[in-house]
């Protein structure tokens, strides 16, 4: 078959989303699922798919072009992409945004000496926000750039209260201020602080008996996650929990307010609104899965972010093929 032999390596969120990305791609191939932990304890929702222990990966190098690597920003993708990267082409997630220079010359370090290509940053925060924030700021130079988060779950905002003493569960929601957005899409370029752009708001279950006031009072004042931010604290059961804040929603909006010519304002949004954030961002990952396929048989080696890569490597449709019907 002339299909692209796809491997995960990882079964959190982005693994699943990913396994459902591939089944809507005909020239993808799943071939394995990789994990760290013990392959015949995971519970998989769906039969006929292999999952092997991560350490079995090297001999897997004949039967896989391309891994998608699901893991964690913080510790896992560290360690995991440029082993990955030495045996295969890759792509992966990693958004700790301020680490991604340092993180890409160690990619592009492990993928030059095996002549793999790595593809690294790939999702939409990372990723198709980046695309967007670079072309707006290339086409008006004169102008300011915005990003808005949300409405929706951020994972390490709800960790976070959920190591609060007290908390037995809890998820934060990331909200735009509807003013600071309004403003920004009328071109008025204004400056925002921190606090006037997103405001947190949270659902907590507390241990019975626990004093909610303390509770709340911890939360509100964590430096990093909550202290700079206007807090709503909303205290509710476990079943609601459950029942209402059991998904993981995401999405936002970045905007660039230029002038042209004679102060001809020029607005430039691209937005996304998404109901699960996982499985929208294993289905653009799956889209660079080709992209890093075929700039590998082109010998374009070594670590690239989603700017390097144009367009047409990204679909499964012929350069001919887009030039009649979407261009
Ligand atoms: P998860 O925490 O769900 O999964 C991360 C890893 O943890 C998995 O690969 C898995 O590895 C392990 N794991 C998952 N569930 C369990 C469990 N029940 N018990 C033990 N281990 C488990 O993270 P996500 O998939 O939600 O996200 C991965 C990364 O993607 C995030 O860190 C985030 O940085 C990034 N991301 C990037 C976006 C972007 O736009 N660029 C958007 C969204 C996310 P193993 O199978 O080996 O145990």
């Amino acid at each position: 078959s002339n299909q692209i032999r796809v491997g995960i390596v990882g079964y959190g969120n982005l693994g699943r989303g990913t396994i459902e990305a591939i089944k809507q791609c005909p020239d993808l191939e799943l071939v394995a699922i990789f994990t760290r932990r013990v392959p015949e304890n995971l519970v998989l929702n769906e039969p006929n798919i292999e999952v092997l222990h991560i350490s079995r990966a090297e001999d897997y190098q004949d039967k896989i072009d391309v891994m998608i690597l699901c893991g964690g920003s913080a510790t896992d993708l560290p360690d995991q992409a440029p082993y990955f990267a030495r045996m295969f082409n890759t792509i992966d997630s990693y958004d700790t945004h301020a680490k991604i220079p340092e993180y890409f010359s160690i990619v592009d370090n492990a993928a030059k000496e095996s002549g793999k290509t790595s593809i690294i940053s790939v999702g939409w925060d990372p990723g198709l926000f980046s695309i967007n924030r670079l072309m707006a700021e290339a086409i008006l130079p004169n102008g300011e750039n915005y990003t808005f988060w949300g409405k929706g779950l951020s994972q390490g905002h709800s960790d976070a209260i959920r190591k609060v003493e007290g908390v037995v569960g809890g998820v934060q929601y990331t909200v735009p201020i509807a003013e600071a957005v309004e403003k920004v899409k009328g071109g008025a370029n204004p400056e925002l602080t921190t606090a006037e752009k997103h405001r947190r708001v949270c659902y907590v279950v507390a241990e019975e008996e626990y004093d909610k006031a303390k509770i709340e009072h911890d939360i509100v004042t964590m430096p990093n996650y909550f202290a700079d931010y206007h807090t709503e604290v909303n205290f509710i059961s476990e079943e609601e929990l459950k029942a209402n804040h059991s998904q993981l929603p995401h999405g936002g909006f970045v905007i660039r307010g230029g002038q042209t010519g004679q102060n001809h304002k020029q607005i430039m949004e691209f937005s996304l609104n998404l109901e699960s954030n996982p499985e929208f961002t294993a289905s653009v990952l799956v889209a660079y899965a080709r992209a890093a396929y075929r700039l590998n048989k082109e010998g374009q080696v070594g670590a690239k972010t989603v700017f390097e890569v144009a367009p047409v490597y990204l679909s499964p449709k012929s350069a001919e093929e887009l030039r009649r019907n979407l261009l």
